[in-house]
């Protein structure tokens, strides 16, 4: 007798186009109910899927996810494929509508833990109500690669599209959370380093709090500060821009438990990713209203004024730092950590 899926392992056969490979995807296929308005989805298993989408601009982004470990505290790959991808539409001003996913399996990998990480998923699309519509799975050999990498891509509809370069002198810089958790929570995890208290990812979903700052008005900028964290974000957005950007250290909100064990590493946590934040450019008049709308989500709970946009130092960021210096907050060279997101 054969035995359930849940406890067999990836073979060579799962990504084979044959009936393995039917099987497996037609009992993944069941984690994903909902559909997308289009003449041909998920269910069909056709050569491709088709969306018939509401009216505006259609936005679309990419990302593959090679996460190590594939769990960590606060989430697991499955979590983080579908937030990082929901969370670039967002930041766009588009709503999420559909995602691909590809799949790279190595050999060997368990089955149960597969259906554990797209459950994962899944959950972020029921949240953010966009569907699966389409996606690839192929396996290559055992030590051919690590693990499990994602591939998703997403397609969302934006009534007015918000870029990265919008800001204007004047607008006020809003962090929607506390910076760092995403870097540092698997930064512990892969490293083992114990924690005091604890660390956890942001990883989530900020469709609905993206929304909320939105249906406000006044957003001019927003930026998604995933690697290379507050600070890659703020810079890319000043360059792009042509202003210049003053923060406040003592306003940038920062976990003790993050700012402790950065501390320890010698890492700034502003360099450090999150993946359930948005940096938001936002005009004066505005402000107040939209960091109010923001507060009322539970994800916005501790968003912030950080600094604003200026017309001096142009493409720079300036940090007054809570001992009342001004210096100069540099474009990070790369991530400091490898294989965050
Ligand atoms: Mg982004």
């Amino acid at each position: 007798m054969r035995k359930p899926l849940s406890e067999e392992k990836i073979t060579a056969l799962h990504g084979a186009g044959g009936e393995l490979m039917n099987r497996l995807v037609a009992e993944l296929r069941e984690l994903f109910p909902l559909r997308a308005a289009g003449e041909v989805g998920l269910d069909d298993l056709d050569d491709g899927a088709s969306l018939s989408l509401p009216q505006g601009e259609v936005v679309v982004t990419t990302d593959s996810h090679v996460v190590k470990p594939l769990s960590f505290p606060g989430g697991d790959i499955g979590k983080l494929a579908a937030s990082g991808t929901v969370n670039d539409l967002a930041v766009m001003g588009a709503r999420p509508v559909a995602m691909t996913l590809g799949l790279i399996i190595e050999e060997g990998f368990p089955i149960s833990e597969l259906k554990k990480f797209l459950s994962s998923l899944a959950e972020v699309l029921r949240e953010v109500g966009a569907a699966l519509v389409t996606g690839d799975t192929k396996v290559m050999g055992k030590g051919e690669m690590d693990g499990l990498v994602m591939n998703t891509t997403g397609i969302g509809v934006a009534e007015r599209i918000i870029r990265d370069s919008g800001l204007r002198p004047g607008d006020k810089i809003i962090i929607t959370g506390p910076v760092g958790d995403h870097g540092m929570a698997v930064l512990a995890a892969r490293e083992g380093i114990p924690v005091e208290g604890e660390i956890k990812s942001d990883v989530s979903p900020i469709w609905p709090l993206v929304e909320r700052a939105l249906s406000i008005g006044g957003v001019t900028a927003m930026k998604d500060p995933t690697r290379g964290g507050l600070a890659a974000a703020l810079n890319e957005m000043a360059r792009k821009s042509g202003v210049g950007i003053t923060v406040r250290e003592e306003e940038i909100p920062v976990r003790p438990e993050v700012r402790g064990l950065a501390e320890l590493l010698g890492i700034s946590p502003l360099n450090l990713a999150c993946e359930g934040r948005a940096v938001i450019g936002v005009s004066p008049d505005r402000a107040e209203a939209v960091l109010s709308a923001l507060r009322e989500h539970p994800l916005g709970r501790d968003a912030r004024i950080i600094g604003e946009a200026i017309p001096e130092h142009r493409g720079k960021v300036v940090l007054e730092t809570r001992v009342g210096g001004r210096r100069y907050l540099e474009m990070p060279l790369g991530d400091p950590l490898p294989r965050i997101c």
